[in-house]
């Protein structure tokens, strides 16, 4: 991660609104929600574990926007071709972002087969330029997938690159202000969450979001999506003191805290 960007941007907006930290379930809430960026592999993830997190952004007074690295279109069911679930899944995206106010990018890596490379990463960098999120939402690193993986290393260098002003693309530099990491049954090794986000004021719109997904209703395979998720919430929730909640592992550069006493 980018410490350095993190050290620029100290004292900036705390964009992530409602927070409550795992500690003693102290409460703090933004004045200011900013704009919030989720950082995907596949259209799936970006929905069902960082969905919510976008759509509280958004209705406390935020803006937000979704790019999926791929369409996901290998999860496709024996039933529908490989480039016909890809359509799909592209629209169940667009009707998604749509419900919960939000903006879908895709980049068009073939899914299974996102590459962790100067290219992705220059790509994304671009995006954020252009985007300008305070705070961006992905992938844990610990995950068996490694689209998912890669995700996560490509937004590592995407967002060390571009606050960097020295490097000169079509646009200028933009430092993010904060990086959170996404609670995923696929990325769960040594994710440890710090924040609980509460949702209860966008829990059923971001149900039917998730809805749109014939993957979320179990029609493409084995896991039960909606009862993870939906069940998770709960849990989530009652560890926060929330109804329901989204728990997100924050990024070790942005932990610092400074003070002359304790
Ligand atoms: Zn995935």
């Amino acid at each position: 991660m980018n410490r350095r960007s993190f050290a620029q941007s100290f004292g900036g907006a705390v964009a992530l609104s409602a927070l409550v930290s795992s500690s003693g379930l102290g409460e703090s809430s933004s004045q200011t929600p900013g704009k919030m960026m989720a950082i995907t592999a596949h259209p799936g993830d970006g929905l069902f574990t960082m969905g919510a997190t976008l759509a509280q952004q958004i209705s406390r007074g935020g803006s937000g926007v979704l790019l999926s690295l791929s369409l996901g279109e290998r999860g496709a069911p024996k039933d529908i071709p490989v480039p016909r679930y890809g359509e799909m899944q592209r629209t169940a995206t667009e009707k998604a972002t749509r419900l919960l106010g939000t903006e879908a990018i895709f980049l068009a890596y073939p899914d299974a087969e996102i590459p962790f490379s100067e290219e992705g990463a220059l790509a994304v960098c671009d995006v954020i330029r252009e985007h300008k999120p305070d705070v961006i939402v992905t992938h844990w690193s610990g995950s068996w997938h490694k689209d998912h993986q890669n995700c996560h290393l490509i937004v590592r260098d995407a967002v060390f690159y571009a606050g960097l002003g020295t490097l000169v693309r079509s646009r200028p530099a933009h430092s993010v202000s904060k990086v959170f990491y996404a609670d995923n049954w696929e990325d769960a090794t040594n994710f440890v969450p710090d924040t609980y986000l509460d949702i209860e004021a966008i829990y059923e719109k971001w149900m039917q979001a998730c809805d749109f997904y014939p993957m979320w209703r179990g029609q493409t395979g084995f896991f039960r999506y909606n009862d993870y998720y939906s069940s998770l919430s709960i849990m989530r929730g009652c560890l926060s003191g929330f109804k329901h909640a989204v728990a997100l592992m924050s990024d070790p550069g942005q932990r610092m805290v400074r003070s002359r006493s304790l």
